[in-house]
C-alpha cells in the first residue's frame, strides 16, 4: 500500500464511528486468518488447494498466467474461461527491484514439466504495458521446448490499460483471440 492510500484510509477511518472501525479490524484479522495462497495457483482463498484447482470440471490442460489475484477474479466474473490459472505475484519490474525470482515462475515451470502434467497450453495473460510484455517474453523464453504451446491473450485490451477494470466482454475477445507468442 502506497503512503497516499495508507493515508486516506487513516483518515476514512477516523471519520466512522467506533464500532465500524472495530468492525473493519475484525475483517483485516479474518483475511489474516482465512485467506492463504494456493500451493498450486497461488490464488487467494479459504482452502488450500483454492476451489478452481479442486474443480475437477475445469480444463486442466490450459493455465492462464495472470500478474495477480484481482486479474484472475476480472477474468472469473467475465466467465469466458474454463481452465486453470497460475498466479505470479507480480510482474518483472527491474525499476522496482522485482526480479524473475521475486515470482512464482519456478512454480509455472514445475507444474508444467511434472511427470504426467495435464499442462498442454500456458496461455500469458500479464497486463498489456511494458512490464506485463517484458514478463510475457520472459515467460515464453523459459517455457520454450516444453512440450507446450505459449500463446498471449490478444490485444482487445488497450495498451496501457488493465485486466482487472477491463469488461467481461473485451476480456473474453482477449482471450479467445490468444496467439502463439514466437
Ligand atoms: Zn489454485
Amino acid at each position: 500500500m502506497g503512503q497516499r492510500t495508507a493515508e486516506r484510509l487513516a483518515y476514512h477511518i477516523l471519520r466512522q464511528p467506533p464500532e465500524e472501525a472495530i468492525k473493519l479490524a475484525v475483517a483485516i484479522r479474518d483475511v489474516k486468518k482465512l485467506i492463504r495462497p494456493c500451493h498450486i495457483c497461488g490464488n487467494l482463498d479459504e482452502v488450500d488447494p483454492c476451489a478452481i484447482c479442486a474443480d475437477d470440471k475445469r480444463d486442466q490442460s490450459v493455465v492462464l498466467v495472470v500478474e495477480a489475484p484481482k486479474d484472475l477474479a476480472a477474468v472469473e466474473r467475465s466467465g469466458s474461461f474454463g481452465g486453470t490459472y497460475h498466479v505470479l505475484g507480480g510482474r518483472i519490474a527491474p525499476l522496482d527491484g522485482v526480479g524473475p525470482e521475486d515470482l512464482r515462475i519456478d512454480e509455472l515451470l514445475l507444474r508444467v514439466t511434472a511427470e504426467g502434467s495435464p499442462i498442454r497450453e500456458v496461455v500469458i495473460g500479464t497486463n498489456p504495458d511494458m512490464e506485463g510484455d517484458g514478463t510475457a517474453l520472459y515467460l515464453a523464453r523459459v517455457l520454450e521446448g516444453r512440450q507446450v504451446e505459449v500463446t498471449r491473450i490478444a490485444r482487445g485490451i488497450p495498451t496501457g490499460s488493465s485486466i482487472e477494470y477491463s469488461s467481461g466482454a473485451v476480456l473474453s475477445d482477449a482471450i479467445l483471440g490468444r496467439k502463439p507468442i514466437d
